[in-house]
């Protein structure tokens, strides 16, 4: 079953040859910004979501070695944050976790920007719909 942007990628390409997107024109622009987006969407791989903060830091002891001079401060630490059902998860990551999923985290923050885009260029040629002025 094909995938409804692959229908509107190519009623795009080809001048609108599908009937449900017969009324929206888009632009040579904006078909070619249709095509980039969706190849990169193609492209993105595995997308992590959350934030990591790499954080070092003193504990609660005075005899400790985070706060000798010099200070040792203890970490990094990796954590990992993320929102799972309205509520805010924290993990830890090691080092080597890290190296791994920084692209993963990467991917998913060109993920969203790619749906914003997206959401745009439809909005836009939405607009540009002549039945709005009927
Ligand atoms: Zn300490």
């Amino acid at each position: 079953m094909p995938q409804p942007i692959y229908c509107g990628i190519m009623a795009a390409l080809t001048g609108g040859s599908s009937e449900k997107l017969s009324s929206m024109r888009l632009t040579a622009r904006q078909a070619r910004a249709l095509q980039r987006i969706s190849a990169e969407l193609q492209d993105i791989g595995l997308c992590l979501p959350g934030s990591v903060v790499v954080r070092t830091g003193r504990c609660g002891k005075t005899a400790c070695k985070c706060r000798a001079d010099p200070p040792r401060l203890h970490g990094p630490f990796r954590s990992w944050t993320r929102k799972v059902a309205n509520k805010t998860v924290t993990r830890l990551l090691s080092e080597d976790q890290l190296d791994d999923y920084q692209q993963l985290f990467d991917n998913h923050r060109r993920l969203k920007a790619l749906v914003q885009e997206l959401e745009e260029l439809s909005l836009a040629v939405v607009e540009a719909d002549p039945r709005w002025r009927r």
